[in-house]
């Protein structure tokens, strides 16, 4: 059989050579493969190959569900990159962060042993990644419940200090890239750092993260989004055993096929020095730069701003150069932005999605180069004729 070639997004024709005139720019999913030609540059040292006989039990061979020697690798890669104090830290695997969030927000809630007590509260300050709202809906725990954003909660007068609560930090964040910090303190608030896209890829680094509870994923950082990924670098020993449990119970740990495959892509990492960190930076910096230029020309749509920072991994300061832009539609009358680029034949995601208003709408710019290239084609036609339709 010959091969079948597949075209780009909006290509068609034997050759791929014909534009699809009114094609859609999908701007919406964070899929990060941004990072597919860094695995192309390298397909022998990331390459797997394993044998039927190979990892088939339950267990390692100490009688647990977490490899030791992916452990220490990525104990090794914090310690190279500078964003994460590991030392005397326990380390959760999950199928993703998806399911690392969950097992955290279990194990952060104390156990509803009296009637009179009541959940958990579960904030985040808008705009906030959707899942920290969509996952205790859905779960519909006993034990905790989503109230929505962290600084309405802070002012409220019923948020006494025997109240429990889970503050989500994402940092930086999703939707906006800022280097968020938490914003409600007290006795019974616990925090689950979000750091999923903290990686020289996307933010200066200033310091090691040193959170009780920080979150990472495979997805942000090689772009391995669908080997399903992520672990938990916890502090306290007892919410570390929880959160086994939780997985115990939940999946019986992470798959072993992705620990394999988790491990070798580290390794690939490693062996290649700085080298993925230059071409995600390199490639985000550039996107951003083009995003930056076409906007600038716009009075109708404006971008997040960002102060650069000292980079420890680089040493030097940097700009950020983030995953999504958070754009606003800044006329009075364009109070929805999603529909003001859906007519321009732009898939964003609706501000009213992060807890915000839906003059914002975010666009990732993590998807591969030909969604991008898309998507500044068609930003550029919007802001050239802005004066038109004025
Ligand atoms: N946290 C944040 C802030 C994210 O943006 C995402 C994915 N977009 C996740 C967690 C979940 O990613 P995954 O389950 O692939 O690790």
């Amino acid at each position: 059989n010959e091969p079948v070639c597949e075209c780009n997004t909006c290509y068609t024709g034997p050759d791929c050579s014909q534009f699809i005139p009114h094609c859609t720019a999908d701007a919406n999913s964070g899929d990060p493969l941004f990072l597919e030609p860094f695995w192309m540059q390298h397909p022998t040292s990331s390459a797997l190959v394993v044998s039927g006989w190979h990892r088939m039990s339950y267990d390692y061979d100490d009688n647990t569900q977490i490899s030791r020697r992916l452990e220490s690798l990525i104990r090794k890669l914090h310690a190279f990159v500078g964003n994460a104090v590991t030392r005397n830290r326990y380390i959760v695997y999950g199928a993703g962060s998806t399911q690392i969030i969950n097992a955290a927000t279990y194990a952060l809630s104390p156990q509803n042993t009296s009637s009179s007590l009541s959940p958990t509260r579960v904030l985040a300050s808008v705009p906030y990644y959707s899942l920290y709202k969509v996952q205790p809906e859905y779960f519909n725990s006993e034990i905790f419940k989503f109230e929505g954003d962290a600084y309405t909660w802070k002012n409220r007068s019923d948020a006494g200090p025997s109240t429990n609560v889970i503050e989500f930090v994402t940092s930086p964040n999703n939707p906006d890239g800022q280097l968020n910090k938490a914003i409600v303190g007290g006795p019974n608030v616990k925090t689950i750092y979000d750091r999923a896209y903290y990686w020289p890829h996307f933010t200066p680094i200033p310091a090691p993260a040193d959170g009780d509870l920080m979150v990472f994923t495979l997805s942000k950082l090689t772009g391995h989004a669908g080997s399903r990924f992520g672990w938990a670098v916890v502090k306290d020993e007892s919410v570390f055993n929880r959160m086994i449990s939780h997985m115990q119970i939940n999946s019986m740990g992470v798959s072993r096929d992705t620990q394999l495959r988790a491990f070798k892509l580290l390794k690939a990492i490693q062996e290649e020095g700085t080298g993925i960190f230059d071409f995600a930076y390199r490639t985000m910096k550039t996107r951003w730069e083009r995003l930056s230029a076409t906007l600038s020309l716009s009075n109708r749509f404006s971008l997040q701003r960002f102060n650069p920072q000292y980079c420890s991994f680089y040493n030097e300061i940097r700009g950020f150069s983030p995953a999504y832009a958070w754009v606003k539609c800044e006329r009075e009358e364009d109070k929805d932005c999603y529909a003001v680029l859906k007519a321009a034949n732009i898939i964003g995601r609706p501000g009213n999605v992060f807890g915000s208003e839906d003059r914002y709408v975010r666009l990732s710019l993590v998807r591969n180069q030909d969604d991008f290239d898309i998507l500044i084609h068609r930003l550029q036609k919007l802001v050239s004729d802005e004066d038109g339709t004025k």
